[in-house]
């Protein structure tokens, strides 16, 4: 990349820059000698008839504020001053000397819209808070592109980079010059501003009009640095190169730069573009389609509102999406709930299956143990069920292991947890405070069954089981689970034995 400095050099000594018109060099020489009279002044410029012409135009203007018709040039510097006319004289040579330039792509439209927004709306600034900085102001402003247009002439394929670097990234052009450039469109200004020998006040204030290096400025220039650095501001916001959702932010930019206050700000932005377009006329510019303020007021609420319409959509996707997660984590907790309690439920009786009893158990042992009851086992075997099966079919044999698991389920309820072993045995396992109170459960499930009457094809089913009971005593040597349930199973071989339809007591 090149340095800064050989882009300033590149563009202020380039072949292809307009030279400064005869007059305006005139008019430039006698601004630096105090001691040049009126009539000089007014002998210069009335040299130059199509310059006399606008100036009297822009000397009439409202802009101006001048109260009587001024038709020559020598009232016009007895009504409006010497440094007045020396300015705006200077301003319309400059004008028409970019005017000349050729047409070649850049956009000039855009460019006399924005620097003469700027021009006026110093001007306006200026009328405000620094009446004696009113005409340096406005040609201050007008000539604070002026590096932009030059840039484009000596360097075009540079300057073709910022614009298309612009149009890719967005965002401001002066970031786009320093990001190619190396330097903004105001430092190529004051450089070419210096070139010229414009009174050094203009130079720093259209180098500073972005905000770049205005405080760095001394006092005297620095008012009016200030000023037109508002101007550009203001401009920006008129000409949409900052968007107009951002007006209360530019308000309070002014206000601070310029040093006035809220009122007197909301008149001039009012009036500004009324000023604009009569300007443009006043120097034959064309300058394309402006905004007024009510527009541009408009168009910041309407920015405002889409906003906050932009972050109420994002606040209730936010919420949305929240409430699907949960629900989402709802149905999977859900689901999972489901799943386990599918896999731990016999699908024929829908009570628990031996995998749920098992993991019953080994808690139960091990709380037992801490809490110091008794844990109760009862192994529950259905008597000659075979028989069912092989007298009244498979299905009726179904029917009465659901019976069987039912009366249990409901024995048990509140004291002991029931599963179902296998095939046609049954389970339960509780804390008990006695042994006896393990074996009253079990004569209590004996009988529920016994009591339980199975209809199957008409007929009914009497159903009965014996039951073996295990307990295992906290001041016992820990009992594992499998030791548990083979010596209920025993028990159980013991009431077949002896007769079924029995409990057969704990083994002693
Ligand atoms: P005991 O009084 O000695 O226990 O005689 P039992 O007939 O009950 O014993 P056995 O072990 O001879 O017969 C059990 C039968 O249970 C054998 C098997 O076909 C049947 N069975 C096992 N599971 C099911 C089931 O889910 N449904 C049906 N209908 N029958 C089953
Ligand atoms: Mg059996
Ligand atoms: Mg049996």
């Amino acid at each position: 990349m090149s340095q800064p400095s050989d882009i300033i050099d590149l563009v202020c000594q380039s072949k292809s820059l307009p030279a400064l018109p005869a007059t305006a060099m005139e008019v430039l020489r006698l601004t630096q000698s105090d001691r040049a009279s009126a009539d000089e002044l007014a002998e210069v410029i009335s040299h130059d008839p199509s310059l006399t012409a606008k100036l009297l135009k822009m000397v009439n203007s409202p802009l101006f504020g001048v109260r009587r018709e001024v038709s020559s040039v020598q009232q016009a510097v007895a009504m409006a001053g010497q440094r007045a006319v020396r300015v705006t004289a200077l301003s319309v040579s400059l004008t028409d000397m970019v005017k000349a330039q050729r047409e070649d792509g850049f956009d000039f439209v855009s460019y006399w819209r924005s620097s003469l927004t700027t021009a006026v709306a110093g001007r306006l600034l200026a009328q405000s808070t620094a009446a004696d900085l009113v005409d340096e102001a406005f040609v201050a402003g007008l000539l604070s592109q002026i590096g932009r247009l030059a840039a484009h002439r000596a360097i075009p394929e540079r300057y073709a980079e910022v614009i298309a670097h612009r149009e890719a990234n967005g965002g401001r052009l002066r970031d786009a010059e320093r990001e190619i450039l190396g330097v903004t469109g105001a430092g190529i200004g004051r450089a070419l501003l210096q070139k010229w020998s414009l009174p050094n006040a203009i130079c720093a204030a259209v180098g500073a009009c972005q905000g770049e290096g205005l405080l760095e400025l001394p006092e005297p220039q620095q008012r009016l640095a200030r000023l037109v650095h508002a101007a550009v501001v203001t401009a920006d916001l008129f000409c949409s190169e900052i968007a107009a959702g951002a007006l209360d932010q530019v308000k309070s930019v002014v206000r601070s730069c310029a040093g006035l206050g809220e009122t007197e700000l909301e008149a001039i932005l009012t009036e500004l573009d009324a000023h604009v377009r009569q300007a443009a006329a006043d120097l034959s510019l064309e300058i394309g389609a402006t905004a007024d303020y009510s527009e541009i007021r408009e168009q910041a609420a309407m920015e405002l509102a889409m906003l906050s319409v932009q972050a109420e959509a994002e606040r209730t996707a936010t919420v949305s999406r929240a409430a699907e997660a949960e629900a989402e984590a709802r149905r999977l907790n859900e689901e999972k709930k489901h799943i386990i309690e599918v896999a731990s439920t016999d699908a024929l009786t829908q009570i628990p299956n031996r995998a749920a009893f098992e993991k019953r158990l080994d808690e139960m042992l091990a709380g037992a143990r801490r809490g110091g009851e008794i844990v109760g086992l009862l192994m529950l075997d259905v008597d000659h069920f075979k028989r069912f099966n092989d007298t009244h079919g498979h299905q009726a044999g179904d029917e009465v292991l659901r019976s069987v698991a039912a009366a249990l389920r409901s024995a048990c309820r509140g004291s002991a947890f029931a599963a179902r072993w296998g095939g046609e045995e049954f389970i339960a396992v509780g804390e008990f405070g006695s042994e006896s109170a393990a074996l009253a459960l079990a004569e209590k499930v004996r009988r529920a069954i016994e009591s339980e009457s199975v209809a199957w094809d008409g007929q009914t089913l009497a159903v009965t089981a014996s039951v073996g009971v295990a307990v295992c005593r906290p001041d016992e040597s820990p009992a594992d689970a499998e030791a548990l349930v083979a010596a209920a199973d025993a028990r159980l071989y013991d009431a077949k034995r002896a007769g079924r339809n029995r409990v057969a007591p704990a083994a002693a």
